[in-house]
């Protein structure tokens, strides 16, 4: 339950693995690009970057390999391929019981944000298309707006300065322990919903203050977290 002393006007979703079911096809493509380059990035690891920008994590497994960054034009190449990659695959289905959550928000008279590492066009243009009227592009941080990916706290410092929200009259819906970590860095009470295959345990280290098994678990639940 939302502690008594958020007076909430405002829901900051992240989207992959919490709007949409992406989470699976992202990390495959991950893996696969990453394995083409002779890098080393599992899919069960990939989960664990989600949030990050791309720069983030590829940087990451040069440093792990090679002992240091990648060159901006490795970054740009790889993201390029990935992101490719991705979109051959077949679309990511909206994640079950996000639709409904998303009414009961929007019913209740609350403000609806949109919280985004990702700046895959192709989802961001289905946003419309599969939550028609929830998502306005001046309530969205997307890959695009952030200098810092998840887990630093900006994408959710800069939604609260673009929708005018303080920390206590929000909170964040998060599937990734980096987004997790982000919305907790940011001083907004984090809900966590674990629709992907880490333990329970790593999003609740990262600071969830309450943790779901998949979104329609929190959208049954929702009436008992915000009355
Ligand atoms: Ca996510």
């Amino acid at each position: 339950m939302i502690p008594e002393n958020i007076n909430l006007k405002a829901v900051l979703f992240d989207m992959d693995g919490v709007l949409f079911n992406s989470m699976p096809y992202h990390s495959k493509a991950w893996n696969e690009v990453m394995t083409n380059h002779g890098l080393d990035l599992s899919r069960e690891e990939a989960y664990l970057h989600e949030g990050r920008t791309a720069a983030g994590t590829i940087n990451i497994i040069y440093q792990r390999q090679y002992g240091k960054d990648a060159t901006q034009e490795e970054i740009e190449n790889l993201y390029k391929e990935k992101s490719k990659l991705f979109n051959s695959f077949p679309e990511a289905e909206p994640m079950p019981g996000a639709w409904e959550l998303l009414q009961k928000v929007k019913a209740a008279g609350l403000t609806i944000m949109l919280v985004t590492g990702s700046g895959q066009r192709s989802l961001l243009d289905r946003l419309d298309h599969h939550y028609p009227g929830i998502f306005k592009p001046e309530l969205m941080v997307t890959a695009y707006d952030v200098k810092h990916g998840k887990p630093h706290p900006e994408p959710y410092l800069m939604a609260l300065e673009k929708g005018g929200f303080k920390q206590d009259e929000a909170i964040v819906i998060e599937n990734a322990p980096l987004g997790v970590e982000a919305g907790v860095a940011a001083g907004i009470y984090t809900i966590g919903v674990n629709t992907g295959p880490i333990p329970d345990d790593v999003l609740l280290n990262a600071g969830a203050s309450e943790l779901y098994p998949s979104m329609q678990a929190l959208s049954d639940a929702w009436e008992t977290i915000y009355k």
